[in-house]
């Protein structure tokens, strides 16, 4: 990989703990676990590396920074070892004049960015927060803003190393691999990944240009979603399902592309270094009235006319990034995403049948987020296909099995699926109905860990792995 223009490595970034101290601690005491979400809590141990490949036998799982709202990078209940990669996070090469990238799993969005803008490159993909590994962003096939035009993540990888549960390490690519296209999106349940090699995008200045503008309706969401999607990369609104009657769904539509030379400030944007919520508030902290007038104050302060502007990358791509570990604001009883996509065409009248069956169930949906999705692509079963997305953060409480099921049941009679990631509730008879591509990646899988080495809370919840 190294060629002329060529940075390696690149400079370590945190104190290292020596792989074999930590391996030692494989049978030292266990901590609890838990997703973004803080549901489940899950009882197990997890060992730090710079030498993730060390650390991986053995592991059931590898995990990242765990931005995953529910179970997925939580180990199976019974104490087991995960593999924790945020220490193995090199940057192994980076040609500047191709935007060709190498890196250890470890390596946090964050300091991709930061790297790479000021050089005119950026992440192909990004999700709504940089606090995420790249091995992360590889084992849930991220997807973003400009789904409709660039597909996910795993689009733009072209190369794993991995260590497959039998303990050998390959090298798997775009095109040649089965395993490589399973382990798209594949929650770390086919392997551990340990480096990925992928294709930054050209930008032509560090900033961003962003429209935005409000819709009172949840028909005029739709339609505009879809229109803006013709002629922006980016696109997402920030609907409001708390309000009620006519107005029901309103939202915030942005739109984005990077700024033209002409258009962009002088200067570099400056990174932010964001303040954290310290501590978890009382669950009760947060009411349904509160969200309710939070959302109000949002939409009103926009106002009725289109609101154009150039803007930080940071503030367009991670508005919540803005307080660290603000999933505190939840409570120790944490919160839920239910992220469903339900297929196109926008027009289709599951659309609004959906808001009503929130309603109908008086679902408490503090934060939600509504999203374009383009085709599926090579991730076996990666979440996305063509429709609309619906992210919606709800609250944990007695009946939040009860509105999953419910919107799950809906889900699956109008050909939607649910994204993983984000899942801590869905029950293995919704899963299965929802992804016939669920047969053929079992079988793979099945080849490559017969003894179901591999496995996760939620691969035992959802697709039936011994505990
Ligand atoms: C505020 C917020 C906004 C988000 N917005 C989006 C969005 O817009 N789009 C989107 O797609 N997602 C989004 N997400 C979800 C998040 O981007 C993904 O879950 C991401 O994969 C988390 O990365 P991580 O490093 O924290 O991985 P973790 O949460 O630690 O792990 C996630 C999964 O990846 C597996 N994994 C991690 N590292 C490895 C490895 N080295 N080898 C094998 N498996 C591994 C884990 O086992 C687990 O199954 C968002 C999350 C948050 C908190």
């Amino acid at each position: 990989m190294s060629k002329p223009g060529t940075t390696k490595p690149a400079a370590r970034w945190q104190p290292r703990v020596v792989a074999g101290k930590r391996a030692a601690a494989a049978s030292g005491p266990t901590t609890e676990m838990t997703g973004w979400g803080s549901y489940p809590v899950v009882r197990g141990r997890e060992l730090r590396s710079e030498n993730l490949e060390a650390i991986t036998r053995g592991a059931v799982l590898t995990r990242g920074l765990a931005r995953a709202y529910g179970d997925a990078s939580l180990p199976p209940p019974g104490e087991h070892t995960v593999a924790a990669s945020p220490l193995a996070d090199r940057l192994l090469s980076f040609d500047r004049s191709t935007g060709r990238v190498r890196v250890e799993a470890g390596f946090p969005l964050m300091r991709l960015n930061r790297l790479s803008l000021p050089r005119g490159w950026f992440t192909p993909v990004t999700p709504g927060t940089h606090f995420v590994t790249v091995g992360g962003m590889v084992a849930s096939d991220i997807h973003g803003k400009n789904h409709h035009v660039a597909g996910c993540f795993g689009e733009h990888v072209t190369a794993l190393k991995m260590r497959v549960a039998e303990g050998s390490v390959i090298e798997c690519g775009d095109g040649d691999h089965e395993l490589f296209r399973a382990t798209l999106g594949g929650m770390g349940l086919t392997g551990h990944i340990l480096e990925v090699e992928f294709q930054m995008s050209r930008v032509p200045t560090p900033w961003i240009w962003e429209e935005s503008e409000q819709l009172d309706c949840f028909e005029k969401v739709l339609e505009r979603l879809e229109e803006a999607g013709r002629d922006w990369p980016f696109t997402v609104c920030w609907s409001d399902f708390l309000v009620t009657g006519e107005r029901a769904g309103r939202a915030l539509l942005n739109k984005g592309r990077w700024a033209t030379a002409e258009e962009a400030p002088a200067g570099e944007p400056k990174w932010r270094s964001a303040p954290t919520l310290p501590f978890y508030l009382p669950s009760w902290a947060l009411q349904t009235w509160m969200m309710r007038i939070g959302n109000w104050l949002n939409y009103s302060y926009h106002g009725p006319a289109v609101r154009r502007h150039i803007t930080h990358p940071e503030t367009f791509f991670y508005p919540l990034d803005v307080i660290r570990e603000w999933n505190r604001v939840y409570g120790r009883r944490g919160f839920t995403q239910h992220q469903a996509v339900l297929p196109a065409p926008h027009t289709h009248r599951r659309h609004e049948q959906y808001l009503r069956l929130l309603h109908d169930n008086r679902a408490k949906v503090f934060l939600s987020v509504v999203k374009d999705c383009g085709e599926e692509g090579k991730g076996m079963i990666s979440f996305p296909k063509r429709g609309v997305s619906y992210a919606l953060d709800i609250p944990i409480d007695n009946d939040t099995q009860k509105i999953v099921d419910r919107l799950n049941d809906f889900v699956v009679a109008e050909g939607g699926r649910i994204y993983l990631a984000k899942d801590a509730f869905t029950r293995p008879e919704h899963f299965r109905a929802m992804d016939p591509r669920l047969e053929k990646w079992n079988e793979l899988r099945r080849r490559w860990d017969p003894d179901c080495r591999l496995r996760s809370a939620l691969s035992v919840r959802v697709l039936g792995d011994p505990a």
